[in-house]
């Protein structure tokens, strides 16, 4: 009787759909899921963090709007972050913009820059946003594929030429959810290059600057000279503090682009909870410890993980960074054959070993052929995990 828009028409399909309610059923009936699917930490927000709110909510001064693009402590608190993590300078007044969680920014920015027909050049397999906040915005995505022979780095130079003059925005996510490649400062300067060339801005998401191993640190695209020029990078306190349903984040980088995304929120949301932008600020400075046990524990079951799965003759490479497995679907065993795509593929681990995976197709068409396993359950059921891939694969 209603006809949705044909905004709504063009988001791409939630494929996880079916095997979420597997899992819910599965669990339903008492088995013993063992749940690599998400991409959620399993570990608390640190004390001190929820001490923090704890205090701050009872100060009827945080009960009310927050009005002000994120309190002038909370900005400043990113700038220091910033600044002493990547050495970058960020004006807190005009280069910072606290988020309601960085996938609400990320989601929004696509409507201040694109008109109806407009391209975002989106990388494939990619964090749905990056599509989504486009479509909804009325442009379209252009699909870079993301492939294992170029390191899960987009192509830029096989982009059509027609293509970059109908393009504004691109995005790139770096460690990548969710094949954990990671980039380094060459590919960087030449998004740069390539932006400027051709008019476009570049959207970096960072989430996962933090969830790095063996000494690796991810660096900041805004630490290259003349980024802030082109770009807008989005960062999140969800992965590196566990807060994840806190929901807080931030953009920073070129102040045109800050504004333009602010003027769209404040037409859309009415800020972040004070006591939480309080919350926030005490997880950014707090005891750096903190992040040095979180990088130890994925850092020891990626291990476990990478162990267990090359003892099956599973080929992988120990990811540099964030807490994802990207595997290509195995070739397995006769009485299974035919299972090469990812969905048949997760949906037979569920059935037969109550394994959650994410099929890798449900991030986009060039996620077809792999899975991706996250690091979010102890070392124990990592062991498990593998002992049942034992049986089946
Ligand atoms: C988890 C994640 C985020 C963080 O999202 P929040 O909205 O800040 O919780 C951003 N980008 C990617 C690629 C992610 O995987």
């Amino acid at each position: 009787m209603f006809k949705l828009s044909k905004k709504i028409q063009a988001l791409p399909p939630y494929l996880f759909l079916e095997i979420d309610k597997a899992k819910r059923s599965a669990r339903a009936e008492g088995r013993d899921i063992i749940d690599l699917g998400v991409g959620d930490p399993d570990q608390p927000t640190p004390a001190h963090v929820i001490e923090k709110l704890y205090h701050a909510a009872q100060d009827p001064a945080t009960h009310r709007y927050a009005l002000d693009q994120g309190m002038p402590v909370l900005r400043q608190a990113i700038a220091d972050w910033y600044k002493n993590r990547f050495g970058v300078e960020l004006n807190p007044e005009e280069e910072i913009l606290p988020l309601i969680g960085s996938k609400e920014g990320i989601a929004h920015f696509p409507l201040a820059y694109l008109n109806n027909g407009d391209y975002a050049l989106v990388p494939d397999p990619c964090y749905p946003p990056y599509k989504g906040g486009t479509i909804l915005a009325g442009g379209r995505p252009y699909l870079m594929p993301l492939t294992a022979g170029n390191g899960f780095l987009p192509d830029l130079k096989r982009i059509p030429r027609t293509m970059l003059k109908k393009a504004k925005l691109l995005y790139i996510n770096y460690p990548n959810n969710p094949t954990a490649a990671c980039a380094d400062k060459d590919f960087y300067l030449g998004v740069i290059d390539f932006a400027k060339k051709n008019k476009l801005i570049v959207i970096s998401d960072l989430a996962y600057s933090e969830m790095s191993y063996d000494g690796y640190r991810p660096p900041s695209f805004l630490e290259l000279a003349g980024a802030r020029d082109v770009a807008i990078e989005f960062h999140s306190l969800s992965k590196t503090y566990n807060m994840t349903g806190w929901r807080i984040g931030w953009a920073c980088g070129n102040a045109q682009l800050i504004f333009a995304l602010a003027k769209i929120k404040s037409n859309i949301d009415s800020g972040i909870f004070s006591a939480l932008q309080l919350a926030g600020i005490a997880a950014l400075l707090g005891p750096a410890q903190h992040v040095l046990d979180m990088r130890r524990l994925y850092q020891d079951r990626r291990d476990c993980l990478v162990a267990g799965l090359r003892s099956l003759g599973w080929e992988i490479d120990p990811p540099k960074a964030t807490f994802y497995a990207w595997l290509k679907v195995p070739k397995i065993r006769p009485r299974a054959q035919g299972l090469r795509d990812s969905i048949a593929f997760s949906s037979l681990l569920l059935k037969k070993a109550d394994l959650v995976v994410t099929p890798g197709v449900g991030f986009g068409k060039y996620g077809e052929g792999y899975i991706r396993m996250a690091l979010t359950v102890p070392k124990e059921r990592i062991e498990e995990a593998v002992g049942r891939l034992r049986e089946i694969i």
